[in-house]
Formats: C-alpha cells, structure tokens, sequence
C-alpha cells in the first residue's frame, strides 16, 4: 500500500511507515494512493465480521503483510460485536459500544496497536507516550494491553479526570505504567512534547504517540459501516442514509472510504454539535472556525477538525460534490429533548448518538433506510444522562470490573527529569 502526505505529494510511503510515522512532512496527513474495490458486495456481506474485516483489510494492506498476519491482527483487535438495533421502523442504531472502554475508538485503537507491532523492527524497543484528560489514555491504555514488546506510559493531571475514567485505565498493570502528574492536562501535553524534543530519549526508549489521525485507525473504521450493512434486511440495503455524530471527523472519513470500495450508501450526513465549522462550512463554503463551546456532547467539542482535509481529497477524487453530503448542528437543549423522545420510543442513548438520530430523523426521505452510529455506551455519559432521563443507569461489565479495582498509578511532580526516570524505568 502506498500512501502520499497531503501537504507534499512528493512524499510517498508505505502502509509500516505511515503506520509508525502518524503524520507527514509539515503536519500533513497521509492518504492512500489507490484504493481498492469490491465488485461483489453481496458475498463480503455474508461472511462474518473478522473474516470479512480481513479480506477488506487485506486488499489495503495485503503487499506488505501476509493474509494470516491480518487475519491474525483483525482477530486481535476485534474481539467484541458491533450490533446494530432498530431504534424505528426502518432507522438503525450501529452500537460501536461494545468494547473495552465503551466507545468507537476502541475498534481503531487496538488496530493500530495490532499494526504498529506487526511493522516495527522485531529488536527495537516502543514506547508509547501520552497525555490525556480522560477517554484517549483508557482506549490507548487497553488497546496496547499485554503487548509485551510495547510500553505504554500515559500522563494525566491528577484529581482532574472522573474517578471512573481513571479506574478504567489506571488499574490494568503489566506494561501500561499511568503517572498522575501534580499539574494540569496542558503541564501533561507539555512533558509529552518535550520528551519528543529529547532526540537521545527518543531513540533510547523508541518513543511513539500512537497518534489519533494514524491512518491504520481509519482502515479499521471501514469494517464496521460493512458489518452494519451486512446485518440489514436485503430490500432495505439499497437507499441507505448514514449519519455519523462528528467531532474530529475520522468516523466520517472512514464511511466515505467505505462506499469509495464499494459499500452502497445513498448519502451521509455529518453531524455535529453547534461547534459547527464543517456544517457552516458546506453551507457557505467559507471555512471559519469558531472558538470551541463545551457542549453536552463533549467529545465532539471540536472546531478545527483534522482529518477534513481526508475528506476533500476523498470526494475530490471520486468526483462526489461536496453538496452531496447532508448536514445539520444541534444544541445540547435539542439533544436532551432528542434523548427523552428516544427513550419513550425504547431506545436508551447517549448525547452523541443522539445528535446523529435526530439530523437523520429530520433527513430521511421518503422509501430511504436510516443508521446512525452510537460511538459510545449511555453509560460512559452516566451523569449527562441520568441527569436528563431522571434515571440511574447501572455501569456495564467492563466499567463495573475496574471501579473494584485499586489504582496502580504513580504519583509524579511537573518535571521532565521525573519523567525521564519514568520512561527509562519501564524498559
Ligand atoms: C471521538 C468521538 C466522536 C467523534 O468522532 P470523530 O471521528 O472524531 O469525528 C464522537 N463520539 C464519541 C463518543 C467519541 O468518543
């Protein structure tokens, strides 16, 4: 697989180096160079999820990794379901839930955990380093779970992330180490930074981001928009409408990439909170982000998203307009009063997933089929949600298991001295 970095084209790399690199020269993202296409959609839709994930993946991937070591790496990484449910007649809900952290991101996290160990040199050390202020460390932290050629180090400003966020990632031991730093999230990001800086450190621990616009995240995106299809009545597979709840739009990329190898999608709607840069965007055509609002929907609080640019070169090359794609933004009181309609009608979510439903429920037309993607559990949202429903919502297995268990992190000050020690410990 060849992949070009957007702001320079000149620069061509393979899928290992795309995957171990994250970003190109100048910031710029990677994107594949040829995509592949499937002209017999029925037949991938009958296989099951890992087996179907596999060869989807394998016709990205196959000239640089063997059938069996995909296999072997989609097996990994998709251990849980991705079910959809009927919200009503003829809407979908796609439950991307159902992982270890409760969120989407669980699928291309551990994906790229599985592709970065199958690409790196068998005798060089990794290290991850990250800082978070609560859901990236707990998908990292699981994604890279008893790797033991990979450590996992991740910051945190302690006392400032919930108590059941950092249950669910600071209690798993073996190579992930999380430091809770006496400072704040930005103090956290700092340290990070300047241990990149360090280039002797750098090299000593091998030092990794395991970035969130890897491309290996999107790749494994793909799968689930086919498995969700692949669970629908056949009559109703043909007009399909797909919203997606969007912040940094890697979900949205990844749909489009879906349909680019041959899924059948009618139409996407981007989705959003009233951090509304892409909607305003395809409204107007002037790219004017505005300051970020925290929102019901906060892990949709974004106003620079930045994998759009994946997006315009996507529809670019496919000749799709960008008038194609439907859009909308919801306020947090549209989201609640979507939340309470939503649970008369039996269907328990959470703000994100809600603000897709309602732009779709608005938006489906006459004899189309609707989904719309849950990218995270009610639960990981209890409090928002309890809050608006007047209910009590009991914490699902994973969650449930680490709150019992005790905290294993280290307790650091704001010093990069302290974090080196750290770094050079965990070998
Ligand atoms: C990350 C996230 C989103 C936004 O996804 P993007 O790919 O960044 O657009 C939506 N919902 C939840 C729950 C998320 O964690």
């Amino acid at each position: 697989m060849k992949l070009y970095n957007l702001k320079d084209h000149q620069q061509q790399v393979s899928f290992g180096q795309a995957v171990r690199q994250g970003l190109g020269r100048n910031q710029g993202l990677f994107f594949p160079a040829e995509l592949p296409f499937f002209e017999d959609v029925d037949s991938l839709l009958e296989q099951d999820f890992v087996t179907r994930s596999t060869a989807i993946l394998s016709a990205f991937i196959g000239d640089e990794l063997a059938q069996e070591t995909v296999a072997q790496m989609v097996g990994n990484a998709f251990q849980f379901p991705a079910p959809i449910a009927t919200v009503k007649e003829g809407i979908y809900a796609l439950e991307l839930f159902h992982g270890p952290t409760l969120a989407f991101k669980d699928f291309g996290g551990r994906f790229m955990a599985q592709s970065l160990a199958a690409v790196s040199e068998s005798d060089g050390k990794i290290t991850i380093l990250t800082a978070t202020s609560g859901d990236t460390g707990a998908a990292v932290a699981h994604a890279f779970y008893g790797m033991d050629n990979i450590k996992v180090v991740i910051l945190y400003p302690k006392g400032k992330i919930s108590p059941l966020q950092e249950k669910l990632f600071c209690t798993l031991g073996k190579n992930i180490t999380t430091v809770a730093v006496n400072g704040t999230f930005d103090d956290c990001q700092a340290l990070v930074k300047q241990a990149f800086d360090d280039a002797e450190l750098r090299e000593e621990v091998g030092l990794n981001s395991a970035n969130s616009i890897n491309i290996s995240r999107l790749m494994a995106q793909i799968c689930y928009y086919f498995e969700a299809v692949s669970q629908m009545p056949k009559a109703q597979r043909e007009s399909l409408v797909v919203s997606v709840p969007s912040g940094n739009f890697g979900n949205l990329t990844a749909g489009l990439l879906a349909k680019a190898i041959g899924l059948p999608v009618k139409r996407f709607i981007a989705a959003t909170n009233v951090n509304d840069t892409v909607p305003r965007y395809l409204q107007t055509g002037e790219w004017s982000p505005a300051p970020t609002v925290a929102t019901l929907s906060n892990a949709m609080d974004v106003s620079q998203p930045n994998n759009w640019p994946r997006i315009e070169e996507l529809c670019q090359e496919k000749g799709w307009g960008l008038d194609t794609l439907g859009y909308g933004a919801v306020t947090d009181e549209q989201t609640a009063e979507t939340l309470r309609e939503m649970e008369q009608d039996g269907y328990l979510c959470e703000p994100h997933g809600a603000i897709a439903y309602r732009l779709l429920s608005e938006q489906l037309g006459e004899g189309e089929t609707g989904l719309f993607l849950c990218t995270a559990h009610p639960a990981k949202f209890k409090e928002v949600v309890d809050d608006i429903l007047g209910c009590d919502i009991a914490l699902p297995g994973p969650l449930a298991k680490h709150n019992a268990l005790p905290l294993l992190s280290l307790e650091r000050d704001n010093d990069f001295d302290q974090l080196k020690a750290v770094l050079r410990d965990v070998q």
